[in-house]
Parts: C-alpha cells; sequence; structure tokens
C-alpha cells in the first residue's frame, strides 16, 4: 500500500474551540501546511497561516470546520473569534478542499450534496466517535459531580442511550460505585447491558422506573422525554444533557420548574479535554488522508 506523507497537504482550520487550538498546534509541529480562520488564540503557533478571507482557505486540501459545524442553524461555531460564518457564505467560498466536518443534521448535508462538495461527518466516523466518547464520559461526571451534593458511589444513576458514549459513560460510573441502570431499546443491546452487570431499562419502562435516579444522563438526540416522563422524575434529580441540539427533554423551561437541575453540556471533549480531543482530530485526519479521501 503506497504511504502518504500527511505533510503533504495542507491543513484549513475554519472556527471551533480551544481543541482547534490545540489542533492547529499539532499539526505545525508535524510540519503540515495550516490555515486558519476565525479562530484567535495567543497558542496558534507563528507557523501557522492566519488568512483574513474565506477564500484563501480554498487553496487548502482539507478543511475541518468547528464541533458541531453550527450551534444556532446560520453561522459556524466560532466561539473563540468575533468573525461570524454564515453557513451559506462557508459553502459559497469553500468549494474546493475535501470538508471534515461535524453533527451535520439532514438539511446541512442535502446543501452539502446539492452543492457537489466533498465532505465527511467526522462524529460518524467511529475512530473519532468513539474515542471522544472518553473525555466526553468523564465530562458529564464532572460536570454531575460539581453539581451535586452526593456522591456519584451507591447514587442511583440511568444512562439513557447505549451507543458509543452511552457505553463508555456507564462503564465509568460502574467504576465510580453508581448504581447504573442503562436504557436501550434492542434486545441486543439489553442483553449487554445485562452481562456488563448494569441494570436494563427497556425504552417503554422507563417511565415506570424514572423516580428512582439521582442522575439522569441523556445520550438520546431525539425529544423522547415529554413532560409525563419528567413527571415522575424525582425533583432534585440531576439531567445531564449530553446529546446534540434539540436534545432529549421535550420542554426544558418545564422540567427546570419542577426543580430538576438541568445541566446542558454540550461540547465536552473541547471543553475539559481540549488536548486529548486535538489527539483524536489528527488521529482522525490521517485516516481520511492516508484513505485519499
Ligand atoms: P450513538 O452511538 O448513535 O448513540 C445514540 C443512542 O441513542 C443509541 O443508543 C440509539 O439507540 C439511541 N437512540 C437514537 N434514536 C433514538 C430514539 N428515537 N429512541 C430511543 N433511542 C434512540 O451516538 P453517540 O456517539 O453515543 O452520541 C450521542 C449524542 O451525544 C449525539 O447527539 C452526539 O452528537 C452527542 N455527543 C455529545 C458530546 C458532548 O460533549 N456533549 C460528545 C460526543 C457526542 P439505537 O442504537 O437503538 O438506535
Amino acid at each position: 500500500m503506497e504511504v502518504c506523507a500527511l505533510n503533504q497537504f495542507s491543513v484549513g482550520i475554519v472556527g471551533g474551540d480551544l481543541r482547534f487550538v490545540r489542533l492547529c498546534e499539532i499539526l505545525c509541529a508535524n510540519g503540515i501546511k495550516t490555515c486558519v480562520y476565525a479562530l484567535n488564540h495567543p497558542d496558534i503557533p507563528e507557523t501557522a497561516n492566519i488568512i483574513t478571507s474565506l477564500e484563501e482557505i480554498n487553496q487548502c486540501s482539507y478543511v475541518i470546520g468547528p464541533i458541531p459545524f453550527s450551534r444556532d442553524g446560520k453561522n459556524l461555531f466560532t466561539p473563540l473569534s468575533n468573525v461570524s460564518v454564515s453557513i451559506e457564505m462557508f459553502m459559497q467560498n469553500v468549494t474546493n478542499p475535501f470538508l471534515c466536518l461535524s453533527v451535520l443534521n439532514n438539511q446541512l448535508i442535502e446543501a452539502l450534496n446539492k452543492r457537489n462538495l466533498k465532505f465527511v461527518d467526522l462524529m460518524e466516523m467511529d475512530e473519532i466517535a468513539i474515542l471522544n466518547a472518553i473525555p466526553t464520559a468523564e465530562g458529564a461526571i464532572q460536570y454531575a459531580m460539581q453539581n451535586s451534593e452526593i456522591t456519584l458511589n451507591e447514587s442511583n444513576c440511568i444512562v439513557l442511550g447505549f451507543g458509543r458514549c452511552g457505553k463508555i459513560l456507564a462503564n465509568k460510573l460502574k467504576g465510580i460505585g453508581a448504581n447504573v441502570y442503562v436504557e436501550a431499546r434492542s434486545t441486543a443491546d439489553l442483553a449487554f447491558i445485562s452481562t456488563y452487570d448494569y441494570i436494563p431499562v427497556p425504552l417503554p419502562k422507563l417511565k415506570n422506573v424514572l423516580n428512582k435516579f439521582d442522575f439522569i444522563f441523556n445520550t438520546i438526540p431525539i425529544q423522547i422525554l415529554t413532560n409525563e416522563f419528567i413527571d415522575v422524575c424525582k425533583n432534585d434529580a440531576i439531567y445531564i444533557e449530553l446529546a446534540s441540539n434539540p436534545g432529549g427533554i421535550v420542554d426544558v423551561e418545564y422540567t427546570k420548574n419542577k426543580g430538576i437541575q438541568y445541566i446542558p453540556a454540550p461540547g465536552l471533549p473541547g471543553k475539559i479535554a481540549p488536548k486529548t480531543a486535538a489527539k483524536i482530530l489528527y488521529h482522525g485526519l490521517e485516516i481520511i488522508i492516508k484513505e485519499g479521501m
């Protein structure tokens, strides 16, 4: 197999949080020509090319966008910059490079396909999403500890969803000594949940047990928790929202009014472990480039 050196390629970074600053450092340290737009930070290496017009990023072979690509559905997520980049502007101007984007909804995928842009959703790559689940789980546990007056040890925790984040989080909660319940909808997942010594909760039975939990960690990216579910939760339960917008709760205000601590926890890898998260992204870029995407 032909081995390609990463430094033959150039990478553009548009927007993003601290993990993208750390990614920029890794790329530059590996001799990869790196362009940066809408990302300001004193740690950005001098060897990075800070560009002032989005069109210039077209010279790069690969462009990596923020995680998530957009929070408001209109603009790219650029928390470290005053520059606002609309999705429309991005798609009009960045037409040549292969786009490494994240957390794309159907509408964005449709718009990208319509323009014949070449792209991948990094968060759909298991090589990235599974490794990312580790800082996500650690962050979820950190948020749970910071916001509660009880230990996780011997607490009743439920993890909603047994995908990549759900599996890793359940494992770490068990290690801390929590009583771990896991909700899933497939029989295979429920069987695995029992095998790992967690308590399985089939989705149709969820409402019957929700009154038990001190901590509810949601990883299901669909609003399945109607007010009927919220009504049975403990009044002092702590709900940690890990799933991307709109999360799992239908009416967040109703939930807060009930006294439940609602803790949004987006972008945990970038917040609690930006260096680790950047290494994971770099690993993902290596795979993409080596596969010749
Ligand atoms: P995943 O592997 O696809 O897992 C999603 C889970 O949700 C699966 O158990 C899936 O069940 C379940 N699910 C999906 N639709 C459902 C529905 N309609 N009803 C019931 N269950 C449903 O995803 P992931 O990688 O774990 O990520 C989970 C979420 O966290 C995503 O929104 C992701 O963007 C977000 N995320 C957030 C952070 C953060 O820092 N907060 C970090 C990483 C990821 P089935 O397998 O049965 O479909």
